[in-house]
């Protein structure tokens, strides 16, 4: 990362005859990156669904779950729902269409959307319900899902059916677009969580990427968005198993997506739709999309470096307990890990070669960091980060699910941070003076992983000298090194004003 925090204050003047508005991103590798906001507008629409839209509708899923699980009370309630509902279009209907709230007042609930941010940490009681729940998997799957929705856009979303709402469907279908490609993520927030207490669990995203339009009257246009994204499943509904974590396939039986028609079955002739199995998309709303990028080149300075470490009570007996379950574990041997990633990560953030942190990282902070990376050789322009050094490293809480062991830790580092057109000219930071920041890194491993933690550039499955391909895997034993299976990977950073 780079040694100086510095926050690039990003104007983007929008499009869609918004106003301009300003946020801010770190500038630092994966760190960074995430904008927030200050004064943004945001608009719902472009064809997709807008807030209110997205809580109909999970009314309408609780109550479809509700005819699948007790027909006995659901199909009542239905068919009353649907009388009122009759009555009420019969009165209305009088009426030159309707709003139900005033402009300020929508202006109102967008920005408490905006400040409204849960900790992830919040979605780890879905354990409660369902033991084999992983977080980690969990982001695997709403990268892989917000992906395949951005492509439903164009393609439409009749191959994704069970995972899409199908209003939203038929919604969000753009017939000027024939397709929609390069789906880079660069951050992904959590805004809203429904907690466990609900028949339906909801999670709102939000999403930072960048897509390319592909138009049917042909061209293209290359966009960087910010997206809202609302996943809804049944509360009874249990994760996938490992193996199938990463496909999108029938949510119940697994069978390939072509034995899927609408939201039906052949195989298990089960209707897998509603969120009846797993997660689904019911609401894609669009905040900002702008065709350029975000500047990388104004210095913010620094905060919170100074403020206690938050440490999670149980961290240092969890810890242990990691511990006596692999005796190879040392804190010495892991702080080793992390400082060997760091080094890494400030040569391939510098020199603009993301490829070189690739053994490293998970697959989400991979794709964010090549986002970013993108970015800057798009402007071309570099953020240095020269002679950077960490000082100290904090345990700060260590978590395990079935699937995975996480720990993170507070790093502590100082060193050079500026940005450097490709011509050589400083456009920010200072190039003599370091800077000190502080962030919070989680790194994950299988837990079924044990052993000393690596600190040099072999395979971790093989030995041979890394060479790693975009997917993670060695390219010698073609193994998938970087999914926390074999040692420990990086798979979040996070700012001090962010972690929490
Ligand atoms: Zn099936
Ligand atoms: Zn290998």
């Amino acid at each position: 990362m780079s040694p100086s925090k510095k926050r690039a204050l990003v104007s983007l003047g929008l499009g869609l005859g918004l106003a301009s508005f300003a946020i801010s991103a770190w500038a630092r590798p994966g760190g960074g990156h995430s904008y927030s906001g200050s004064s943004r507008s945001s608009h719902s629409g472009g064809g997709s669904s807008g807030g209110d839209g997205g809580d109909a509708a999970g009314l309408v899923f609780q109550l479809i779950l509700l005819c699948f699980e007790h027909p006995a009370i659901g199909v009542p309630i239905l068919i009353i729902i649907v009388i009122f509902f009759v009555v009420k279009a019969a009165i209305g209907s009088a009426r030159q269409g309707w709003s139900t709230t005033s402009p300020e007042a929508v202006q109102a609930v967008q920005q408490v959307q905006q400040d409204a941010r849960v900790p992830r940490s919040e979605l780890d009681r879905i354990r409660a319900l369902d033991p084999e729940f992983s977080l980690v998997l969990f982001e695997d799957f709403a990268y892989l899902l917000y992906a395949a929705v951005q492509r439903a856009r164009a393609t439409g979303a009749q191959a994704i059916a069970a995972y899409v709402e199908p209003s939203l469907a038929q919604r969000m279908v753009d017939p000027q677009l024939a397709d929609v490609q390069g789906i880079v993520i660069g951050a992904m927030r959590y805004v809203r969580f429904s907690g466990t207490q609900v028949p339906m669990l909801e999670v709102e995203l939000e999403l930072e990427s960048n897509y390319v339009e592909v138009l049917r009257a042909g061209g293209s246009r290359r966009f960087y968005a910010v997206d809202r994204v609302v996943l809804a499943r049944s509360a009874s509904a249990r994760s996938r198993p490992f193996k199938r974590a990463h496909t999108l396939d029938c949510p119940n039986c697994g069978a390939p997506l072509e034995a899927v028609r609408g939201t039906q079955c052949s195989y298990c002739q089960q209707n897998v739709g509603f969120g009846r199995f797993d997660w689904l998309v019911t609401s894609l709303v669009n905040c900002t999309r702008e065709e350029r990028g975000p500047l990388l080149t104004s210095d913010v300075a620094e905060s919170g470096t100074e403020l206690p470490t938050i440490v999670d009570r149980g961290a240092p007996a969890r810890f242990a307990e990691l511990q006596q379950r692999d005796p190879d574990l040392s804190w010495q041997a892991l702080q080793e890990r992390v400082m060997h990633i760091f080094g890494e990560l400030q040569v391939a953030w510098s020199g603009r070669d993301p490829m070189r942190i690739r053994p490293y990282v998970s697959d989400n902070l991979f794709q964010s960091m090549y986002y970013w990376i993108d970015l800057y050789t798009q402007a071309r322009c570099r953020n240095v980060n020269e002679n950077a050094s960490v000082m100290r490293i904090d345990l700060a809480n260590v978590t395990s699910d079935v699937h995975y062991d996480a720990v993170t830790l507070r790093v502590f580092a100082t060193g050079l941070d500026y940005t450097i057109s490709d011509d050589g000219k400083l456009l920010s930071g200072n190039r003599r003076r370091p800077r000190t920041y502080s962030e919070y890194w989680t790194l994950i491993r299988g837990s079924a992983t044990r052993g000393a933690p690596r600190k040099d550039n072999n395979c971790p499955h093989c030995g041979a000298p890394l060479r790693i391909g975009m997917a993670g895997q060695c390219e010698y034993c073609r193994v998938k090194v970087t999914s926390g299976e074999f040692d420990w990977v990086l798979s979040r950073i996070e700012q001090d004003d962010s972690y929490g």
